[in-house]
């Protein structure tokens, strides 16, 4: 019996967190199924912007730093409260990638004698590049073991690759294929057994679901601001250090942001104390508000309520795959369990990219594609209705019932 869409309005109408959705830009009828790539933009944001700008830069100039220069902690401070952290265990600056490399480099920096570092090749591909590059830079071996691939990285795959030669383990919290949800107490545990330090990536899972970094004993994590935190196209990234590891730790980039009273502009370089001295240069103001609105909306919603909403979700889209999907060739490449996943799903179909190709020219509904057939459908239910979800669920089926992706063409676009 399928689930109605009456049913799932109803859903909607009974949700808490529906009247979060008005205060979003949503200017097209478009079903929005990529918060995970790209999240929407907060109608509060654009007032903040250009306030920043027409007063901020416009009035004020330089002036403006008096206040500015604090933001990357003030918003970290924010951001600790969605990840479980202290205060000025996490600070705003970068992007993921490059934060990744600070941090690894930090790590491995103080396991001199340890000449692994540790990840999946489920890992995202930035994270694989630049861990192979700390690994290459510093004359140490990148051990990628295979985890499983529909419920990802545990401890029994890990186990694998760990030994007292690891200094470093990174992974991702939530994948960014198939959306498990790594369990981060077990494996930081692991990780401490085996003397070795542990880097998450948080990219899909902040904003998205609770974590608790330090209830889990993590040392470091990064994670970025522009999928469920909606923070904007390339808005700066975040990364966390555990407090005791602040002053052990020396990230590889000297630059002036991170000197001890940097105005004095003294020759030699003097780290400032705590997690400031993981800042490089000149933060991006401008995209740095975008971040404090997003976090500022996850925060209000409440990360608890919002994951309920998303599991709530999620199953319902798994239970129309299995009967509405499955049936034509769909296999769910996600774990089942709600508790094992993130707040997206993959579906695989030998046609995936043509699929999604076609959702978007023909269907209004906009998923994404990973290779090599992956069609992710996201969740943010901050702003996604069940409504939406069920009728992206009803296109997916419609076009591939109709195959109406038959007369578009395989080629790649540049970005997917
Ligand atoms: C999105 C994402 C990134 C993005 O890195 P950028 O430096 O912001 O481009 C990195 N790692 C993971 C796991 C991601 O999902």
């Amino acid at each position: 019996m399928s689930l109605l869409r009456s049913f799932v309005q109803d859903a909607d109408a009974r949700d808490p967190l529906a009247r979060f959705r008005d205060r979003f830009v949503i200017s097209s009828g478009s079903i929005y199924m990529d918060g995970n790539s790209l999240g929407r933009l907060p109608s509060s944001a654009v007032a903040r912007a250009s306030e920043l700008l027409e007063k901020g830069w416009g009035e004020k100039l330089v002036e403006g730093w008096h206040e500015w220069i604090d933001f990357p902690t003030q918003i970290g401070d924010q951001i600790a409260g969605l990840i479980g952290a202290g205060k000025s265990e996490v600070i705003v600056c970068d992007s993921t990638s490059v934060n990744l490399f600070k941090l690894a480099m930090a790590a491995v920096g103080s396991k001199p004698h340890r000449g692994a570092i540790v990840t999946d090749s489920a890992n995202f591909p930035s994270d694989q590049y630049v861990l192979h590059g700390v690994a290459h830079q510093t004359g140490r071996e990148l051990r990628r073991f295979e985890s499983d691939p529909i419920q990802g990285p545990d401890i029994g795959s890990l186990a694998m690759a760990l030994d007292d030669d690891v200094a470093l383990v990174s992974l991702s919290h939530v994948g960014y294929k198939n959306a498990s949800l790594a369990d981060m107490e077990a494996i930081t545990r692991a990780v401490h057994d085996a003397g070795a330090l542990m880097l998450w990536d948080l990219c899909h899972s902040v904003g998205a679901l609770p974590i608790d970094v330090e209830g889990c004993g993590v040392d470091l994590a990064v994670g970025c601001t522009y999928k469920y935190l909606n923070a904007g196209p390339g808005a700066p990234a975040f990364l966390y250090v555990r407090r005791e590891l602040h002053d052990q730790l020396r990230q590889p980039i000297w630059g002036w942001f991170g000197q001890r009273e940097q105005f004095r502009m003294n020759l030699d370089y003097d780290p400032e104390p705590g997690i400031g001295s993981f800042m490089v240069g000149t933060p991006p103001i401008v995209s740095m508000v975008g971040v404090e609105e997003g976090v500022r909306l996850i925060l209000e919603a409440g990360i608890e309520s919002l994951r309920i909403k998303s599991i709530e979700m999620t199953q319902m889209m798994i239970a129309l795959h299995d009967e509405w999907l499955a049936p034509l060739g769909v296999e769910l490449a996600s774990p089942r369990e709600a508790d094992r996943r993130g707040s997206h799903l993959a579906f695989r179909h030998p046609d995936g990219y043509r699929i999604c190709k076609a959702l978007i020219e023909k269907l209004d509904v906009i998923p994404d594609f990973r290779e090599p057939d992956i069609i992710r459908y996201a969740v943010a239910p901050i702003y996604t209705t069940f409504t939406e979800a069920w009728d992206a669920m009803e296109r997916l089926r419609t076009c591939i019932d109709e195959e109406l992706y038959a007369d578009l063409l395989e080629d790649r676009d540049r970005v997917t």
